[in-house]
């Protein structure tokens, strides 16, 4: 308590100093004798002080560098959309992006920009029923998910370094992170800054997904558990060359219509041990992909990866699968 009010002491304190130097400026400003360069001179003190207005909103105690600040208000209020001159009042400072970026990147707190969120946005990796509407948001504004703080992201701040300088695609950037990260949360901005702000890395990521059978998972494409705006390679494996090039609609759609479990045993992503072999959902063609079977709601089923190995190592076409399935196993 006795903090809180000392806090608010300061700040009554403060904007009294405040008033008081800008009467004086308004006094100046009426008496024609004084020239331009005083009236600039008289109101540093006042920039001053309403800079230490805004740096003393946070307790004191709470928070104490700039950056801290940043961050304790960026906790405070997550999931909004948090405009860059708000964090310039409590940091206190003009350089407030560098202490973001730090934040970021060698921190591990999920600040996006309002750059990766659009970008997210329109790669459909978004799910807006749950935020407010992002749609708007300037490059300059922030959005600070509820995921928590990545310990490592120092190791991992090192490793995207090093990744990024490398003279390959923009694509095998981000494959070689997301394999070297497997089953861990990363966020957009981090592939953004992988893929040096290239603007197409958020279609690549769907591509290594789509086209190429990489089980890279969002809120939207195949695990509702994971929190918006993050991405995670769930296995270090390339999904069969006949169940690639599914439309991330029709997965979802898939998906959907069989309740995120298998058809055979109804395991879920929300049912997962680490001593349990299914560990994920994996959508099978019925009639193959290589025998011109189609990418469509009515051809793919939603199976566990043990029985989507069972399905494969005995080759099974379509009618054994579909009589396979109507006995569940648990
Ligand atoms: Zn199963
Ligand atoms: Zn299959």
């Amino acid at each position: 308590m006795a903090k809180k009010s000392q806090s608010a002491f300061d700040l009554i304190k403060i904007k009294e100093d405040l008033t008081d130097l800008l009467n004086n400026f308004s006094t100046l400003v009426s008496s024609e004798s004084s020239d331009i360069r005083e009236r600039v001179l008289t109101l540093i003190p006042a920039f001053h002080l309403l800079r230490k207005l805004g740096t003393n909103i946070i307790p004191r105690g709470a928070a104490l560098s700039a950056r801290e600040r940043i961050l304790a208000y960026l906790q405070r209020y997550p999931e909004r959309i948090i405009d860059s001159e708000e964090l310039l009042v409590v940091s206190g400072i003009t350089d407030y992006q560098r202490r973001i970026r730090e934040l970021r990147s060698e921190m591990g707190w999920p600040v996006l920009s309002g750059k990766t969120v659009r970008m997210m946005l329109k790669e459909g990796e978004w799910d807006s029923a749950t935020t407010e509407d992002v749609s708007g948001m300037k490059p300059d504004q922030y959005f600070f998910l509820t995921s928590g703080q990545d310990k490592e992201a120092a190791y991992r701040w090192k490793l995207s370094n090093e990744i990024r300088n490398k003279d390959i695609s923009v694509k095998d950037k981000l494959l070689e992170y997301f394999r070297k990260n497997t089953g861990r949360k990363i966020t957009g901005e981090e592939l953004s800054y992988l893929a040096k702000d290239a603007k197409e890395w958020a279609r690549r990521v769907r591509e290594l997904r789509t086209e190429e059978g990489w089980p890279i998972k969002t809120k939207n494409t195949g695990n509702p558990e994971l929190p918006v705006g993050v991405y995670v390679l769930e296995e270090d494996k390339q999904a069969e060359k006949h169940d690639r090039k599914i439309d991330d609609i029709i997965r979802v759609a898939v998906l959907e219509r069989d309740d995120y479990s298998c058809r055979k045993c109804g395991w879920s992503l929300s049912m997962r041990r680490p001593e349990d072999p299914r560990q994920f959902l994996e959508l099978h063609h019925l009639d193959y992909h290589a025998d011109k079977g189609a990418n469509d709601l009515d051809n793919l089923i939603t199976i566990c990866n043990m029985h989507h190995d069972y399905i494969h190592k005995h080759k099974m076409n379509k009618a054994e699968v579909l009589n396979w399935v109507k006995t569940r196993e648990d």
